[in-house]
């Protein structure tokens, strides 16, 4: 059978008919796969739910215990039979529980990455290759211009600031789940020790990073009671993006606003956002990475999910491997 009657876009995600399952899907659903917990990918009200630990626990954390009708945790390459296909599921070095879901149906073997990087995170698990005949995989930056720098030298930018302008609070800006706490482990990681401060709606899930082993240090709520006369001055806050234009951040001493992303790449995202530090990390692949991963993998076939799709594809056609892109829609992460 061809691969696309084995597994397939159909209107609420990737379908998979031997084992009446989707994945990542973006409506409620009977049976659901979920790759991680970024709020794109896990979605509240599914029948039944298969994923990480991790990401079940991300799941309940975030639209409460009853996410889901059921919920089964699956750990890194254990194999589950479901109807006709077998599934596993591996490290895919994105976010804590983050993975990538293999799927064998009738002698064809998938490998849905979901969302992953290749680059060292502390944070999670790295990324493992899976060896597949039909390589389903993003491309949210999949275009040559994409080329990610060593994080530690981005989280560098941020002490060189603070040495210019002491006074100043830092506002860092990472989305909630992944990136805040990278970004807080790679501070540790290069030395710095003094508290940090973040966003309320940070504390569960840096609390939940926390409980599984990783590492913040010294944490503390960046709320400033009505009378309380200490501003920050000089310290280091970090929060969602959208935190920034709230009352909330008027508080701050001659706040200096630094965001965490890989679209800090793109000089005019960085300017329209008012960003004065932009910070390129990313917890996706960048196109070096995007392509050696492909390479390594010697898929017979490439599937592209979502993001720039076209690049890649024509990137794979280059390289004699048939690709296609799958157009799907609802992926707009939250994470990068
Ligand atoms: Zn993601």
């Amino acid at each position: 059978m061809k691969p696309d009657r084995l597994l397939y876009p159909a209107s609420a995600g990737l379908y998979c008919p031997s084992g009446d399952f989707y994945v990542d899907p973006v409506r409620p659903v009977a049976r659901a796969l979920v790759t991680h917990g970024h709020s794109d990918h896990a979605r509240a009200g599914h029948g039944a739910v298969l994923a990480t630990r991790e990401t079940l626990d991300i799941m309940a954390i975030r639209y409460g215990p009853d996410f889901c009708g059921a919920a089964q945790a699956v750990a890194y390459g254990e194999t589950i039979d479901l109807g006709g296909a077998r599934v596993s599921f591996h490290p895919a070095g994105h976010v804590l529980g983050s993975a990538q879901i293999a799927i064998a149906a009738n002698g064809t073997r998938f490998c849905v990455s979901g969302d992953y990087k290749r680059g060292a995170d502390p944070t999670c698990a790295p990324y493992e290759p899976v060896a597949c005949d039909v390589f389903i995989t993003e491309a949210t930056f999949g275009l040559p211009v994409f080329h990610h720098p060593n994080p530690k030298g981005e989280i560098e930018k941020i002490f060189t600031s603070l040495k210019q302008f002491p006074e100043r609070t830092h506002l860092v800006g990472a989305y909630s789940l992944g990136k805040a706490q990278r970004v807080i482990r790679l501070l540790r990681d290069c030395g710095y020790e003094r508290p940090i401060y973040i966003h309320g709606s940070l504390a569960r899930l840096c609390d939940y990073y926390v409980s599984r082993g990783i590492d913040l240090g010294d944490l503390r709520p960046a709320t400033l009671e009505k009378d309380d006369t200490t501003d920050l001055s000089g310290a280091i806050v970090v929060g969602p993006p959208s935190a920034f234009a709230e009352r909330w951040a008027r508080r701050f001493n001659e706040p200096l606003v630094a965001f965490a992303s890989g679209w800090m790449m793109v000089r005019q995202r960085a300017k329209q956002g008012g960003v004065e530090l932009p910070l390129v990390i990313s917890d996706h692949c960048d196109w070096p990475e995007l392509t050696e991963t492909i390479r390594e993998l010697q898929p017979s076939e490439v599937w592209v999910t979502h993001g720039r799709e076209e690049a890649l594809v024509r990137w794979c056609e280059l390289a004699g491997i048939p690709a296609r892109p799958l157009h799907l829609v609802g992926y707009e992460d939250e994470g990068d």
